[in-house]
């Protein structure tokens, strides 16, 4: 007999949790996922104790974020913890706040011209919607260019590209994206880091798919999407057809068309999809059997740039008692982490950086993991694919299909694109009236 669901989804990432719990309030959902475990690229490992997110991995705006709101509209709202200061370690040798708190923060930090930097702060902070979105298509060099901003200020805005969007690269990264989600920081606080780490997440999502009678099928790999008469009507799993009235993509849409015919589509949307560019780079974290600093607030390096913080610091429940967890990332090009040699050097030259300002990290390491990753965030914010270059939620000519998670629709970067795309298609859902 053949199954019968109101929704597929296809992919248990945090998009795919995500969209299911919301849409499990409405009719009978199923959640297919390859792997053999949840998660995705936010995947959490158990390591004798150590909670482990996939690489740093707070959220960004936490309780007020497209996340949190879904949390709190299906009664699962989670604790989001704030981070303390955050600090700035330099190249020199020296350690000094990060500029990205606010007023305060700029008075008391070295890294950045006061004067200037406030004026900058209060410059975007008067800028529309509109006034960002005319400078989408503008680099950073560019906009550096255009407004005279001085190296000390560049050099600031260069880390905040990196950490924000993923994106080191002032020739690409976009300077709209860039002064746009800044502002959103200045206006709405920076990140936070779920109480428990993401398992907690999670269980807010699985917990309320399962609630609803919905379900969720780990080792299910998705090998076709059954599209008729221009109706996307199932999907064949392990060679088995399941149909469902709704089917929701949540892989990334680089590789939508490995489970999508691609006759169905336009060349040029599959062109645009295959060739989108994601972010890239390496992360470390490190078990301690001892704390070896009270930092609580997000952790920054200017050479390489990179950034990072200790979770269990936040958090204690993320590591065994008395002992710490940390946490940090370096972002790269795709190119360079697919070239062995340099993504060993840009790992060592990562992890030379940590030792340096925390020498006693090697003396009381109980495990390392470093991953190695071709894919950070589905889409990189950059001048060719800035918000309103993207492929969008849905496809031409195919009803009853939406595509979700991080590489499609949405604002901000990374995990704000995913779950604000998530709320975009669930709400395109529900205007059908289905
Ligand atoms: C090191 C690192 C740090 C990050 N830090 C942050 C951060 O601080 N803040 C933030 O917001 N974001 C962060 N991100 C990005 C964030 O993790 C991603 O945006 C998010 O996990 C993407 O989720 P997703 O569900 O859209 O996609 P994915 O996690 O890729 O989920 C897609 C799922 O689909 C499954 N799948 C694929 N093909 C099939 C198929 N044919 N059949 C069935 N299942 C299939 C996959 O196995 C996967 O589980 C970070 C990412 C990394 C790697």
């Amino acid at each position: 007999m053949i199954e019968n669901y109101d929704y597929i989804v296809i992919g248990a990432g945090i998009a795919g949790l995500h969209i299911g719990a919301l849409l499990s309030q409405h009719g009978k959902v199923l959640v297919l996922e390859k792997a053999k475990e949840i998660g995705g690229r936010a995947r959490v490992v158990d390591i004798n104790g150590f909670k482990l997110d996939f690489g740093p991995h707070p959220v960004r705006f936490g309780p007020i974020s497209a996340l949190g709101a879904s949390l709190n509209e299906i009664n699962k709202s989670i604790d989001f913890i704030k981070p303390g200061t955050s600090w700035a370690f330099l190249d020199d040798g020296t350690k000094t706040i990060f500029p990205s708190g606010g007023i305060m923060a700029v008075l008391k930090s070295k890294l950045v011209p006061t004067i200037k930097t406030l004026k900058f702060m209060i410059k975007i902070k008067k800028m529309s919607v509109r006034d960002f979105e005319k400078l989408y298509d503008l680099s950073l060099l560019q906009w550096f260019d255009q407004e005279n901003i001085v190296p000390s200020l560049q050099k600031f805005l260069i880390m905040a590209s990196s950490a924000i969007q993923v994106n080191p690269f002032p020739d690409r990264s976009s300077a709209g994206e860039l002064l746009h989600n800044f502002s959103r920081v200045l206006e709405l606080g920076s990140v936070y880091y779920p109480k428990g780490g993401w398992t907690t997440i999670f269980n807010a999502f699985l917990n309320k798919i399962k609630d609803n009678g919905g379900e969720i099928r780990l080792n299910e790999d998705v090998s076709k999407i059954i599209v008729e008469d221009s109706t996307a009507i199932g999907v064949f799993t392990n060679d088995k057809l399941i149909h469902g009235k709704t089917i929701i993509s949540t892989i990334p849409i680089q590789q939508l068309f490995t489970i999508l015919d691609e006759t169905l589509c336009e060349k040029k949307i599959i062109e645009k999809c295959k060739s989108l560019r994601p972010t890239a780079g390496v992360s470390i974290d490190f078990c301690l059997s001892k704390s070896i600093s009270d930092i609580n607030g997000i952790i920054f390096f200017d050479n390489p740039l990179a950034f990072g913080f200790i979770p269990s610091n936040l958090s204690p429940e993320v590591a065994p008692k008395g002992k710490s967890l940390m946490t940090f990332f370096t972002a790269a090009n795709l190119e360079d982490i697919k070239d062995k040699n340099t993504m060993k050097e840009i790992h060592q030259r990562l992890r030379d950086t940590i030792l340096r300002f925390f020498p006693d990290l090697e003396q009381y390491l109980l495990h390392e993991r470093p991953l190695f990753l071709e894919m950070v965030d589905g889409v990189e914010v950059n001048i060719e694919q800035h918000k309103f270059k993207r492929p969008g939620n849905v496809i031409k000519g195919i009803k009853k299909l939406y595509i979700t998670g991080d590489s499609v629709g949405g604002s901000g970067a990374g995990g704000d694109i995913g779950h604000e795309s998530v709320r975009n298609v669930y709400k395109m859902i529900r205007n059908q009236n289905y």
